[in-house]
């Protein structure tokens, strides 16, 4: 049986980073399902449909294809056989995400699409409802998190870094309006599964939280 490790927890908390790490230290694959979400809200805006447009983003459901692949240990996501990885880390994506990521059709589709990954091979998933929907039999369950202050700041140094001009204030009045409708929609909303293991990187480095999950592995296997 294949070993799953489940993170979950809000945007920003660090989630994609210290997965990647962990990966590498362990050999698993690194499966980050907000790209695969990413990807067909990119599908959405090319395609002109609007966030509240249920009906026209159940049909379009059906003409998306979403999958993976694994180069170098970089995930590379496809949208209908296009590499879209240089397309779905902008703002605007990020902001239509959140919003399609509501619809049952949506999550249907990319929820079975992990299942099936995780059946026969061994990773770390990280998202919003892996440990609580997607991989409740995941062997390790971790929820990662942080205070708004501290994610707000590390997006902040990233965007800043980027050269793009942006407000904290900002920033963090939408890190805390995705927070939510993450944690309030209907479906698979963002909570903390019983079983899993509550990490708060606030004051944490980035070093000390994969010291801390791999050590939660370890007590595990
Ligand atoms: O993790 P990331 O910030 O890339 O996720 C983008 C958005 O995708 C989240 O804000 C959330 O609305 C949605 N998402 C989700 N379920 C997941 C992963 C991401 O609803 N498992």
């Amino acid at each position: 049986m294949a070993f799953n490790i489940a993170i979950d927890g809000p945007a920003g908390a660090g989630k994609s980073t210290i997965a990647k790490l962990v990966a590498k230290e362990l050999s698993y694959i690194y499966v980050d399902t907000g790209a695969m979400y990413r990807a067909m809200a990119l599908y959405f805006l090319r395609a002109g449909i609007a966030a509240g447009d249920k009906e026209k983003i159940t049909a379009a459901c059906g003409k998306i294809t979403v999958t993976l692949s694994n180069e170098g240990g970089e995930q590379q996501v496809f949208l209908n056989g296009e590499n879209v990885n240089g397309f779905i880390r902008t703002e605007e994506v990020g902001k239509m995400t959140s919003a399609v990521s509501i619809y049952a059709p949506v999550r249907e589709k990319l929820t079975q699409l992990q299942r099936e990954m995780a059946r026969t091979t061994d990773l770390i998933m990280d998202g919003r409802d892996i440990g609580t929907c997607v991989l409740p039999q995941a062997q390790v369950k971790i929820y990662l998190t942080a205070s708004v202050e501290t994610r707000g700041r590390r997006r902040f140094l990233e965007l800043q870094e980027k050269g793009t001009d942006c407000s904290l204030e900002e920033i963090c009045e939408d890190i805390k309006k995705r927070d939510y409708r993450d944690m309030t929609r209907e479906i698979s909303p963002l909570k903390q599964a019983k079983d899993a293991i509550l990490v708060d990187s606030s004051e944490m480095s980035i070093d000390e939280v994969v010291a801390k999950i791999l050590e939660i592995v370890r007590d595990a296997t």
